[in-house]
């Protein structure tokens, strides 16, 4: 690959991956979104950054205090914005005395906006060097497209810890769609940057859900 390559990353409960309800998540899994904040967030390499891409619905999900997801770059995609993908208004990344210190690593802007999924994923690494990877982190709408497009997905497979007990969903992936086009990567581990840190036990119990990580890539 001479671009970055373009992950999906989501957390589902299985076997239908169902990923939300009501505009929210079905759950709540501090471990679970952890991990999501330090696989999006952590590089192979010092000095670059990941960037984040989700649709509108999911952007207005995050509490405003939360966002633009810090330390990394953040792509909305809307219908209703301008063609291509442009910079928001005054949200520059990187405060004036990391420009100081490092004249030479010009801060790129922390949030874009797009008209369209497929344009911001080929414009991201022309318009902002030094990307390691592209994350795609939902919601179902944009999941439903990004399965053509990514060449990995991070998949948090979760199951009630009591059979009985399966939340209300209303949002889901498309599990056939998925298993036709990827397959099972056993290289979990060597996938993610050092700095995340794997639980020893691939189970984790939380919530009354069990959950584990797991990583796919394309057939
Ligand atoms: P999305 O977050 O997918 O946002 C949908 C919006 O994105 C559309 O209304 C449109 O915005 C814009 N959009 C979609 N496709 C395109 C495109 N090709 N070009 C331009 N704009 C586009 O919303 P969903 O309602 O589908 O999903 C939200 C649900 O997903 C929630 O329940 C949330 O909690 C869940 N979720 C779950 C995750 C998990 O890991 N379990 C992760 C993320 C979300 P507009 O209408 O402005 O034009």
């Amino acid at each position: 690959l001479n671009r970055p390559p373009i992950v999906t990353i989501v957390a589902c409960l299985m076997p239908e991956m169902g990923i939300g309800y009501n505009g929210k998540l079905p759950w709540r899994l501090k471990q679970e979104m952890a991990y999501f904040r330090q696989v999006t967030s952590a590089t192979f390499a010092d000095g670059r950054r990941n960037a984040v891409v989700m649709g509108r619905k999911t952007w207005e999900s995050i509490p405003p205090k939360f966002r633009p997801l810090p330390d990394r770059v953040n792509v909305v995609v809307s219908r209703q914005f301008g063609e291509g993908l442009a910079p928001a208004q005054s949200s520059a990344c990187g405060s004036p005395a990391d420009a100081a210190s490092d004249a030479s690593a010009p801060a790129s802007p922390a949030l874009w906006y797009s008209n369209s999924l497929t344009h911001c994923l080929d414009l991201l690494p022309k318009r902002v060097p030094d990307l390691e990877r592209i994350y795609v982190i939902g919601g179902a709408e944009i999941y439903a497209q990004s399965n053509s497009l990514c060449d990995y997905m991070l998949v948090t497979e979760i199951e009630p810890e009591t059979a009985a007990e399966r939340p209300p969903m209303d949002a889901f992936l498309n599990a056939q769609a998925i298993s036709s086009l990827f397959e099972h990567d056993r290289g979990l581990s060597r996938f993610l940057p050092p700095a995340v840190k794997l639980p020893t036990d691939p189970y984790i119990s939380e919530n009354g859900y069990r959950y584990n990580f797991a990583l796919y890539r394309r057939r």
